[in-house]
């Protein structure tokens, strides 16, 4: 695996491998890597003659007194874990290089931008697309692997790639999770013991309204009443926001449903963990 650690030195590789005709897969990562990310990366390695993955811990997408001085950095690990899947490169730059001084231009959401994530955290996306904007300039893949875990990241990305006519393909993919449900997490490091039990909450939030929605309830008000309702009971878990919305528009829904995707973000201890989950199908 060829270490690339300069914006410079990531634009020549790739400017290398277009120029021999090979398709370029992609995959942008903050690190401190687990199976989510690595299941973007097999399914790159299996569509795409190259694949680089890239490490960078984005400053401008954490809001103030968010985890950014303590969010988990292992590279050698990393690397390693990617050398070992058969990833061709790994691109590495650092907050200077990307937002050298004077640095001011950003990627404004629509109103997507401004709920669930983007009320919890201002300013959050503004951070992801101004950033997945540059690393697109930086890399030119011709496909990007983007994980369902973080759905509406994903649906903002997509949408900017079409307001902005971007030429790569952005692939889905799906949630991976440990043994007992819990969504893959780098964050998910900073459990304490007896957090975790709590932390399943999520998980069981959402399977639960799965199965009432696979038992015929299509109410959006009941459904969302499931997913906070376990949430709130759960001790040592606090709820953020449940919502229940249209998985084409991410609007929240009203009445009774068509389809519907379940959104959930809980905090337990220092800890705050997202999940999400289509009702009425399984994702492919
Ligand atoms: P992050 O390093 O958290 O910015 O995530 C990098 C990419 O991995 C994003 O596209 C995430 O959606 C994806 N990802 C993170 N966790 C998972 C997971 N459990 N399953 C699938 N994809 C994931």
């Amino acid at each position: 695996m060829i270490r690339l650690e300069s914006i410079p030195a990531m634009s020549e590789w790739s400017n290398r491998i277009r120029a021999g005709g090979e398709r370029l897969g992609f995959v942008p990562t903050m690190g401190a890597l687990h199976e989510g990310h690595l299941s973007l990366v097999r399914r790159s390695l299996a569509e795409c003659r190259r694949t680089v993955a890239s490490i960078f811990v984005n400053t401008l997408q954490f809001v103030p007194g968010e985890d950014f001085e303590r969010y988990p950095r292992d590279l050698e690990r990393d690397a390693s874990l990617l050398s070992k899947e058969g990833t061709d490169a790994l691109f590495t730059t650092n907050v200077e290089e990307v937002y050298p001084p004077g640095f001011s231009t950003r990627v404004v959401p629509g109103p997507l931008g401004d709920l669930y994530e983007g009320k919890s955290r201002p300013g959050h996306f503004v951070g992801v697309l101004t950033v997945v904007l540059k690393l697109f300039e930086i890399v030119r893949p011709d496909r990007a692997y983007f994980g369902r875990k973080d759905a509406q990241q994903l649906a903002l990305v997509v949408r900017m790639v079409r307001d902005f006519h971007l030429p790569v393909e952005i692939v889905p993919c799906a949630t991976v999770r440990e043994e007992d449900g819990l969504a893959a997490s780098s964050r998910n490091a900073y459990l304490k013991a007896g957090e975790r039990e709590a932390a399943r909450c999520l998980h069981r939030a959402l399977a639960r309204a799965r199965a009432a929605w696979t038992e015929g309830e299509r109410e959006a008000e009941a459904l969302r009443g499931i997913l906070r309702e376990t949430i709130e009971t759960t001790r040592g878990a606090s709820l953020d926001y449940a919502a229940v919305v249209d998985p084409g528009t991410f609007e929240e829904a009203s009445g009774r449903l068509p389809r519907a995707l379940a959104l959930v973000a809980a905090r337990v201890g220092g800890t705050r963990l997202l999940d999400n989950q289509r009702l009425d199908a399984d994702e492919p």
